[in-house]
């Protein structure tokens, strides 16, 4: 494959990626207003409804310089934001998984997708709100098998795991959380925080999803250490666990064999 084509193909999945964050951004504000995920999109300030050309994915945001075109309000960063962070994963997972071109691999890149996209609609109404809907943990979980079960089918990865394994692994996260709420009398961690753990263990799989939990930790120790310095949080405040577990789920796609073989040759010294 040549450069030129390596480019070109991740270049789409990064548009890919911007079309389909557009999408999860309006559906995550629906569901936090309890409106249906279908209908036309409207102006949150005027409620003008707005046309195709108002909804292209950044190139919108970019051309009307941030402002509705209508009643020329600002519109939310959050639209350019989630856009280009949903193309980013996008692009550097299908550079990873090397699913540049039409083949059997994309049998398992495409539930991998959707569970992706299900734990950025989660980010978005944790971080908004610290909820997480049913919906994106069931499509999660349920996308995630998906994946781990073609994962083996396709042979992506000649390691020899197994779905068993997999799923054992994202059950303990399930029950670690819970001991965690248990524990802390549910001010630690939502409701949503033990399925979510369970979706994001079964997407990264056996053994990365212990480089998962050790990155979840590590992440969110750091945050609220910098904002109990900064004085933005006190120790009674609730922070959003789901957001840093997202991120740490994203990282351990992405990065997770060469975390996990660092750490062992540090232990073996
Ligand atoms: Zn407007």
């Amino acid at each position: 494959m040549t450069i030129n084509y390596l480019l070109l193909a991740t270049m789409l999945y990064f548009l890919l990626g911007t079309a389909v964050g557009s999408f999860l951004d309006v559906w995550a504000r629906r569901i936090l207003r309890g409106e249906s995920p279908t209908g036309r999109s409207k102006c949150e300030d005027c409620g003008h409804v707005l046309s195709a050309s108002d909804l292209i994915p950044l190139l919108s945001f970019l051309f009307l310089r941030g402002r509705c075109r209508y009643c020329r309000k600002p519109l939310s960063w959050q639209y350019p934001i989630v856009e280009v962070g949903t193309g980013i994963v996008f692009a550097s997972l299908a550079f990873k998984f090397g699913v540049l071109g039409i083949n059997f691999k994309l049998l398992a890149f495409v539930p991998l997708l959707v569970a992706v996209s299900a734990l950025i609609a989660a980010f978005i109404t944790d971080i908004l709100e610290q909820v997480i809907a049913d919906k994106f943990l069931f499509v999660g979980a349920g996308a995630a098998f998906l994946y781990r079960a073609t994962f083996y089918l396709t042979n992506f990865d000649s390691n020899g795991f197994n779905l068993g394994l997999d799923i054992l692994g994202a059950l303990g996260v399930f029950a670690l959380f819970q001991l965690i709420r248990w524990a802390t009398k549910k001010r630690g961690m939502g409701d949503g925080d033990p399925p979510l753990g369970f979706a994001a263990g079964l997407l990264v799989g056996f053994p990365l999803v212990l480089v998962q939990i050790f990155l979840t930790f590590t992440l969110g120790g750091l945050v609220a250490a910098v904002l109990l310095v900064l004085k933005k949080k006190h120790l009674k405040d609730k922070v959003a666990f789901g957001p840093f577990l997202i991120i740490a789920a994203f990282a351990t796609l992405l990065f997770g064999e060469y975390i996990l073989d660092w750490y062992l040759t540090l232990l073996s010294f």
